[in-house]
């Protein structure tokens, strides 16, 4: 029978307690250096980048300034507040608006719904000249495009005549050579406008009709003074009632045609995906 053996308990701590004691102080101490000296996070030049590698995006991360939108377009409403541009009865001098078709509150309409046709592209950023029925200066419209660097500029008008429909743009006079920016905008525009259903395709025309307010140097004023490709569109004409119901029942289908135009356009010229 082995004779079992008695361990000491109280020799065990007399020789390893301190040990351990040792072991714990030093650890302690090691982990206080690297939250004091270091301080709590690691400062910018301790995280090396490794641009070799793929970045996570988080989707849900707030956009810096360098991944902000790069495409920027802007939609002007033309007219506004005490200024009701064409009306259906030209003849109808009175200033009471009530039984009239306005131009204004059209184009309101087609801007509003062309705004909202371009959020189904996310790399394009619209902005507005007004939302709302509010008189805006000529020179504010402008402003308002150039000093966000836009890099499109589309004015929505309707037209007014004795007699005549469909839908033309005008474009600035200098853009008459091939190719120019605001004429393709004009083309595409008007096939996508032709392949909803327009009355009459009237085409581009350059500078200013002889006899309107608004121009300056022979070209409307807002495609005089902004600085980027821009043009004017004229969706059809207030007196005719063909154009008035083609507008009506075809309101959101334009938006979305003004929309797909810009967006294949930018596509063949390369722009569009945007690149950051
Ligand atoms: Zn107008």
């Amino acid at each position: 029978m082995a004779k079992r053996r008695r361990v000491r308990w109280d020799r065990v701590i007399l020789v390893f307690g301190p040990l351990v004691l040792l072991i714990l102080i030093i650890g302690v101490s090691c982990h206080h250096r690297d939250g004091s000296e270091s301080g709590e996070n690691p400062t910018v030049t301790d995280i090396v980048i490794d641009s070799s590698q793929p970045v996570e995006t988080d989707p849900n991360a707030v956009p810096t300034v360098a991944e902000a939108k790069p495409l920027t377009i802007c939609i002007d409403a033309g007219h506004g507040g005490n200024d009701s541009g064409a009306t259906d009865k030209p003849k109808d001098k009175s200033n009471d608006t009530s039984n009239k078709r306005l131009e204004k509150d059209d184009n309101l309409r087609l801007a509003l719904a062309v705004q909202e046709s371009f959020r189904k592209y996310p790399d394009i950023q619209v902005i507005m000249t007004r939302e709302t029925d509010v008189y805006v200066e000529l020179q504010e419209r402008c402003d308002i495009a150039n000093n966000a660097n836009a890099d499109f500029f589309i004015s929505l008008h309707r037209n007014m005549a004795e007699s005549g429909k469909g839908v033309e743009v005008w474009i600035n006079n200098e853009s008459m050579g091939d190719n120019t920016m605001d004429k393709l905008m004009s083309e595409y525009i008007l096939d996508w406008l032709e392949k909803v259903g327009i009355s009459e395709r009237r085409g581009i025309h350059y500078g200013f009709r002889e006899g309107e307010g608004n121009y300056e140097s022979n070209n409307y004023y807002v495609n005089r003074y902004t600085n980027m490709p821009s043009i004017l569109l004229e969706m059809g004409f207030m007196t005719s009632k063909e154009d008035n119901r083609n507008f009506d029942d075809h309101l959101s289908e334009y938006a979305d045609a003004i929309a797909g135009a810009m967006v294949e356009l930018l596509t063949d010229k390369g722009l569009y995906p945007a690149q950051t």
